[in-house]
């Protein structure tokens, strides 16, 4: 297989700037024309800038700005005298095919400064670049006629670019500042395997099927409005008995593993967040009102309520572990630009739970919470993988702390057996994590739950424990969530069974369908003994054919469908349809209502 760079320092390097620098490719790890995140971030910058060239011979006016690779792909922002919009793509992509075909060689050259900004004196949008770039000696990559101010790393021509797929068009403001023009961005994906694209393709096509924003307002969970604020969810009926079983599921969950439930308000004076260090560290995500010339923060974190009620009683070591948790609301500013349904939003409710513990009680505390993380995860058959972050850029304590818990954590999870990946700076300001991440039903991964270590907010709010001695002992800290939030997690949920959720939190469990008038005080007796052992059900009794109701039953994806009609009404019983199961079957009333029961006293996470 072809050798497309090397990894030198930790660092890609391209084969032309190897050239250039006399980097002999035999003394170091050389990268190869596959699918390591490595070879895939030269491919798709390379294909970004292949894109560019297209859209330069289609459109000479274009001019361009940045095009970096980012997690799913690549994107390059530019500049246009007209609007794109997605039907444009096939005919970039063609022109993009028809140059990779050529095998342009990609070059590479080394410009001054000077120079440079002299090529590119009628660009403003190179020039916005060059601002952020200080260095003397820059390199321009070249192909054909197009050339562009680029780092790199690039393949070595254009015929290594075959497999690739412009995705959309969108907006994006000028270096990502919202007082800046709007410019024009298209996302992209690229593989050197065309199976891998394939499958990338179809899982994107699915992943739109599934769109819980959609899906959301099909079947009437969740709605945003612009007289409320953008980020707001409102919750309607059917959204709303979701995430309440989804709570109730919960809340046994996390008192047969020992915690106490609390509730602790929405808004906490301001030197309680200067003391706790969010004030200094975290004042941007947070919203503050002064009231009676005090002023006030609204939570962002439920730590310091939980912190104060802590403080509220003596704690003695045969208090420990004592864990405290809340469905705590908080809010958080998000840029608007970044807001998406309930993925991302400016007020949400976390499982939030903090376990107060000695220091020798913390690796036993991490692994049973990993159990708990485990035992959610399989009830909604969710795969997933974890991953230790590692100290911040903007953070507090000293290092000795973070290299001691760093550590800690990482043992804990060696000693169980656990794997996990590292996210380097990934850290809360507080302390190290341990992230939990979804795969979902369809192969995307999505960071949800977080497990935190913490000493440094014991250590600000003087909490201590009496000793066995009758000394004074702190305590260490772990915040934890496992869903994350309600809003994400459900919209995970939604996208994860395409709106198909399962009877432990489907909103509506059963549909009833009386087949005529006389069927319909059956069907709603049937229904109140069903509201008795907590099934929510409908009755479809409008006025519209049989075939229609069933029809619009089975579009509302509800798992259980019931048709009542004489003989059902004359002996008692009733006509199921299970959707999941895809099965039609007879049963007596009693037999119905007790295989609900059995099914839901199986639910527990
Ligand atoms: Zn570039
Ligand atoms: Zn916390």
């Amino acid at each position: 297989m072809d050798c497309i760079a090397i990894k030198k320092d930790g660092q890609i390097i391209d084969l032309q700037t190897a050239q250039a620098l006399d980097i002999k490719l035999e003394d170091n790890e050389q990268i190869k024309a596959d699918s390591s995140a490595e070879a895939l971030e030269v491919l798709r910058h390379s294909t970004a800038h292949l894109m560019a060239q297209a859209i330069k011979e289609l459109h000479p006016e274009a001019k361009f700005f940045v095009g970096p690779v980012v997690k799913e792909g690549f994107y390059y922002d530019f500049k246009l005298e007209h609007q794109l919009n997605d039907e444009d793509l096939p005919a970039i992509e063609k022109k993009m095919k028809e140059l990779a075909g050529k095998k342009l060689p990609i070059e590479r050259f080394e410009v001054s400064r000077k120079e440079i900004i002299k090529k590119f004196a009628s660009d403003e949008l190179k020039q916005a670049v060059l601002e952020k770039i200080c260095d003397d000696v820059l390199t321009i990559y070249k192909q054909g006629d197009f050339e562009d101010l680029c780092r790199g790393p690039h393949v070595p021509n254009t015929r290594m670019i075959r497999n690739f797929k412009l995705i959309r068009v969108a907006g994006a403001y000028l270096g990502g500042d919202e007082a800046n023009e709007m410019i024009t961005r298209i996302y992209g994906i690229s593989f050197f395997d065309k199976a891998e694209l394939k499958d990338y393709v179809t899982m994107l096509e699915e992943a739109k099927k599934r769109d819980h924003r959609r899906l959301g307002t099909d079947l009437k969970l969740f709605t945003f409005s612009d007289d409320i604020g953008a980020g707001l969810p409102l919750w309607l009926p059917a959204g709303a008995r979701l995430r309440g079983k989804l709570e109730q599921l919960l809340y046994k969950a996390h008192r047969v593993r020992g915690y106490q439930p609390v509730c602790a308000p929405e808004i906490l004076k301001a030197e309680a967040w200067v003391k706790s260090g969010h004030y200094a560290n975290y004042k941007e995500n947070m919203y503050f009102t002064t009231v009676e010339s005090q002023e006030y923060g609204l939570k962002p974190m439920n730590c310091v309520g939980h912190i104060a009620i802590f403080k509220d009683d003596l704690v003695s070591y045969r208090d420990l572990p004592l864990k405290f948790f809340e469905y705590g609301i908080v809010h958080r500013h998000e840029l608007s630009g970044a807001l998406h349904g309930l993925f991302r939003v400016r007020e949400f409710t976390q499982d939030d739970a903090h376990i107060f513990c000695t220091q020798t009680q913390v690796k036993t505390e991490i692994i049973e919470v990993l159990e708990f993380v485990e035992s959610l995860m399989g009830h909604f058959n969710f795969e997933y993988e974890l991953e230790v972050s590692t100290k911040p850029k903007k953070a507090i304590g000293d290092d000795e702390f973070w290299e001691t818990t760093t550590k800690g954590i990482m043992d804990a999870l060696d000693e169980n057996g656990y794997t996990y990946g590292i996210d380097e700076g990934g850290g809360a300001f507080y302390g190290p994590k341990i992230d939990i991440k979804i795969l979902d039903a369809i192969g995307r991964k999505w960071q949800c739950g977080t497990i935190q270590i913490d000493m440094n907010l014991p250590e600000r709010f003087d909490l201590h424990y009496t000793t066995k001695d009758d000394t004074r002992e702190r305590p260490v800290m772990i915040h934890r969530a496992i869903l994350g939030s309600f809003e994400r997690f459900i919209g995970i949920l939604t996208e994860h069974y395409a709106g198909e959720f399962p009877l432990s939190i489907a909103p509506t469990g059963v549909i009833l369908i009386p087949i005529a008038d006389s069927h319909v005080e059956y069907a709603k007796q049937l229904q109140k003994e069903l509201q008795e052992i907590e099934i929510d059900s409908d009755v479809f009794d409008k006025n519209d054919s049989l075939n229609k109701r069933i029809r619009t039953a089975e579009k509302q994806r509800v798992p259980m469908i019931v048709v009542i009609g004489d003989d059902e009404v004359a002996n008692s019983t009733i006509a199921l349809r299970d959707r999941r199961a895809r099965e039609r079957s007879e049963m007596t009333k009693e037999a119905f209502i007790q295989m609900l029961n059995n099914k839901k006293s199986e639910d527990r996470i």
